[in-house]
């Protein structure tokens, strides 16, 4: 008879990991899936000033402890990438690609993923000079010229992050509307060698073996941008559709309650997956011990 775990959480970012934390705490048998490593978005963030208790702090630094206070419970983190999921059985089921998973409970903790530009030469230059992560690839830049697209809170992390080494950083923006914190676009706007592009999209990207050029659009005037590398910070989009039956909104957000619960019984939706207005480390936290709080109240509820 196969092993039924009381909840599998889907992903290991700070929902899921917190969810492991609470439940843990509470005695339930859990099982951790993650598809490649703890941490989720967080972890191209290079210092977060935002979580309390920590005047700053790296994501990566932050995940590891989350992950090792997983750990300590007893918990474990499987690397697996969960690629379907059946929820008319009891009990459910969670297919990897090497295994199937049966449990009682299901915590979907899968957050968002980097969203595209989905211009030409994006795809053909990732890796090349098209970049999701300036913290990872920025210090490859270093004297050179260099774009961030977009214009939320990653833009500016991105571009006051790579504005310590690259010798010019054009932050393009589609609009002149930053949803960016405002004394980050202050910062950015003294530092010498930033520069805001706005109403302006970015249409192409050239090269040969990388990025030589990007192509833009401002309000139908086109343009040639020389530069070495593109940083795309255009938000994320959430990883919802292998979890057939929960519903979704427009934006593929799965729709629960501040309670977490979605509309199949047993299933929970906690962290960026969730429709939700703030998106942060706090509020992903406070979904984690949520979901497992109804969790708890629901099996009480049926005993
Ligand atoms: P975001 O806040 O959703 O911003 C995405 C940006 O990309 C917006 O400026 C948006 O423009 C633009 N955009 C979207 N699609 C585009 C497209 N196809 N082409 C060009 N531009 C496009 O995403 P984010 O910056 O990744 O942040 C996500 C969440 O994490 C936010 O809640 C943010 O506050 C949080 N975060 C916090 C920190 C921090 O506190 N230090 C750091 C990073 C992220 P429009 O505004 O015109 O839609």
């Amino acid at each position: 008879m196969e092993k039924t775990y009381d909840a599998v959480i889907v992903g290991a970012g700070t929902a899921g990991l917190t969810a492991a934390i609470y439940g843990a705490r509470a005695g339930l048998d859990l099982l951790v899936l993650e598809k490649s490593y703890p941490g989720g978005q967080i972890i191209y963030a290079p210092h977060i000033e935002n979580i309390p208790g920590f005047r700053s702090v790296s994501g990566v630094d932050f995940i590891e402890g989350l992950a090792d206070q997983v750990k300590r419970l007893g918990v474990k983190i499987m690397t697996e990438q969960v690629t379907e999921t059946c929820f008319v059985l009891e009990p459910k089921r969670i297919i990897t690609k090497k295994n199937e998973y049966r449990a009682k409970s299901v915590i979907i903790a899968a957050g968002a993923e980097k969203r595209k530009i989905g211009c030409p030469g994006e795809e053909k230059f990732t890796g090349r000079g098209v970049s999701y992560c300036a913290s990872c690839d920025g210090a490859f830049y270093s004297g050179k010229d260099v774009c961030v697209v977009g214009g939320g809170n990653t833009a500016f992390d991105d571009a006051v992050y790579l504005a310590k080494t690259a010798s010019a950083v054009h932050i393009i923006h589609r609009s002149d509307n930053f949803r960016g914190n405002t004394k980050t676009y202050e910062f950015l706007k003294g530092q010498p060698n930033v520069n805001f592009i706005t109403h302006t999209t970015v249409t192409k990207i050239n090269g040969g073996s990388s990025v030589e050029s990007v192509e833009t659009d401002t309000k139908g005037k086109t343009d040639t941008l020389p530069v070495s590398a593109v940083f795309v910070a255009v938000g994320t989009a959430p990883a919802s559709e292998i979890f057939s039956g929960v519903s979704t909104d427009n934006g593929g957000y799965i729709i629960a309650g501040e309670d977490c619960r979605t509309n199949i019984p047993g299933v929970y939706a906690a962290g960026d997956i969730r429709t939700k207005s703030l998106r942060q480390v706090v509020t992903a936290a406070n979904d984690g011990a949520v979901a497992i709080s109804s969790l708890l109240s629901d099996i009480a509820a049926t005993h």
